[in-house]
């Protein structure tokens, strides 16, 4: 094969591996979204000084730097067509009494079976389970059910260290110069022209960001555009030490909406959602009548958050349980939500995620439902729905030929000027990738933007790290969809 012109060059700064063959570049080329990339090359440092060269080199030779965890992502956040770095040989855990401090290599696996040894876990829990890495869990600002209790991973996270676009090594917020700098960023922003959303994984997080204590913010969820993330120190907490859940029947969707408001008020650790499809698919049977459920999960000592539910739920309990392993099958089929719904639909009839996280302030979730279903009567498509519904984040998934369908950028508009309108956020915990990158500046008005360009500028000025990713400039979300060609 024919040494391709970088490899060389590469391999004289870096002590990892540097891969060029074609098969290589074809895995990195794909994510668990609906686009393809081909990078140049693919990097596997070994040490921060690997990557600090890498970015360096990258700046040089103009190639992007593009980093990678371990490609679960629904929306081509981690591809891009210069060099790739996958960080996995930065795999080190170090568990304090509070706090870890985590190789952003380290998979959400491991993390978890070490936290466990010592009685603590790190509550985001994103549904794909132990397969993500700590570092896209750090880039995306992942959550999962018990966000609802505990926050995203941006609530618990107190340090972050990081190569910037110049190759530079910065600790956040031990570094007080850049610490301010950001700081007198989000001081500029316009709060109102944020989503009112519980969470949210759209733009840059500068509303975190209250003093230059929480600098470290910023970089949470920033896709990779502002750092290469080496490390953070995480916070970790007591597994409790009991749990109970009910799954609760509804007879229709507004239902559920409506009493997952009300149960809100008592505390749970998580209130999840399930439709009818997607029920369909799990090997159990549910009554004619059940439209959908609600996982209520609480796992505070308090019988009084427990003795209020009971009070307060419209539907039909279906189930109650504290049996450990009971719960995990439960939870199991909820998380395998993506994989059920899939199943139900025929292969030419799935199309790609782009509003498949939207989310709003929850007391707006069944005008949320309304607009699905006003979007599968405009464009004749079908849909399937779940998700987090004790934060308003709602997954869909569009169901339509897709030889008909040539409205998906329509239905992408429609969809978020409503989700606008509603104060709610394009994306909850996906991020923005190849998807909606171009909606950005929309969600956030024009000045907001202005500031995010400003925090690019000065952690990344050259435009090196994943160019096209929040900042963007033009339509990204019909293009690299190779393996959908006529959408
Ligand atoms: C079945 C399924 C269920 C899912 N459920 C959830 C869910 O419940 N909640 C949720 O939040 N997400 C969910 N996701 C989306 C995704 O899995 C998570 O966001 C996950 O945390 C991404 O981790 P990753 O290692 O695969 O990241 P990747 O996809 O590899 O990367 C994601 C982003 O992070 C950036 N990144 C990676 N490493 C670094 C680093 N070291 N420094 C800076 N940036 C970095 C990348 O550049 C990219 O922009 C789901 C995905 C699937 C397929």
């Amino acid at each position: 094969m024919r040494s391709p012109k970088y490899l060389k060059d590469i391999q004289k700064i870096v002590s990892g591996q540097v891969l060029v063959e074609q098969e290589i570049l074809r895995c990195y080329s794909i994510d668990a979204s609906s686009y393809q990339v081909f990078p140049r090359v693919v990097v596997i440092p070994k040490n921060e000084k690997d990557v600090s060269n890498i970015v360096r080199f990258g700046r040089k030779a103009n190639l992007s730097v593009t980093v990678r965890g371990a490609g679960t992502g629904l929306v081509g956040s981690a591809l891009n067509n210069g060099i790739i770095l996958d960080l996995r040989e930065f795999n080190s855990i170090r568990v304090g009494k509070n706090t870890a401090t985590v190789g952003v290599g380290t998979s959400k696996g491991e993390l978890d079976k070490k936290l466990n040894e010592e009685g603590k876990f790190f509550p985001p829990n994103p549904s794909v389970g132990s397969y993500c890495s700590v570092g896209g869990m750090l880039g995306n600002n992942s959550s999962g059910s018990r966000s609802l209790k505990y926050g995203s991973v941006i609530d618990n996270v107190k340090e972050i260290t990081l190569i910037n676009g110049e190759g530079k090594k910065i600790t956040l917020p031990k570094n007080k110069t850049i610490g301010k700098k950001i700081f007198t960023i989000s001081k500029c922003i316009e709060l109102e022209n944020y989503p009112q959303t519980s969470k949210n994984s759209s733009g840059y997080r500068l509303d975190a960001v209250k003093s230059f204590k929480d600098s470290h913010k910023a970089l949470v969820g920033s896709e990779g555009t502002l750092g290469i993330i080496l490390s953070a120190k995480i916070k970790i907490m007591n597994i409790p030490k009991r749990r109970i859940l009910y799954v609760i029947g509804y007879s229709s969707l507004d239902k559920a909406a409506r009493n997952c408001r009300d149960i809100l008020s008592s505390n749970p650790s998580a209130i999840e959602f399930v439709d009818k499809s997607t029920l369909m698919q799990f090997p159990l049977r549910f009554s004619k009548s059940t439209k959908c459920v609600l996982l209520v999960e609480y796992d505070s000592e308090n019988k009084n958050e427990r003795f209020m539910l009971t009070k307060m739920f419209t539907g039909n309990i279906i189930k109650t349980t504290s049996d450990e392993d009971e719960m995990k099958k439960w939870w199991r089929y909820r998380d395998s939500s993506l994989y059920y719904s899939l199943k139900s639909i025929d292969r030419r009839e799935r199309l790609p995620h782009i509003i498949e996280d939207a989310a709003v302030p929850v007391e707006k979730l069944e005008k949320l439902f309304t607009l699905i279903h006003k979007i599968n009567t405009k464009f004749h498509t079908k849909s399937i729905a779940y998700g987090h519904a004790g934060n308003g984040n709602i997954h869909v998934r569009l169901i339509a030929n897709r030889e008909k369908t040539g409205h998906l950028k329509d239905i992408a508009t429609l969809y978020f000027d409503e989700i606008i309108k509603m104060d709610g956020t394009i994306t909850g915990e996906h991020g923005d990738g190849l998807a909606r990158s171009e909606f950005v500046s929309k969600l956030y008005g024009q000045k907001n933007y202005a500031l995010f360009k400003q925090l690019k500028n000065l952690l990344d000025p050259y435009g090196v790290l994943n160019p096209g990713k929040i900042i963007n400039s033009g339509n990204k979300m019909l293009k690299n969809l190779e393996k959908m060609s006529n959408v």
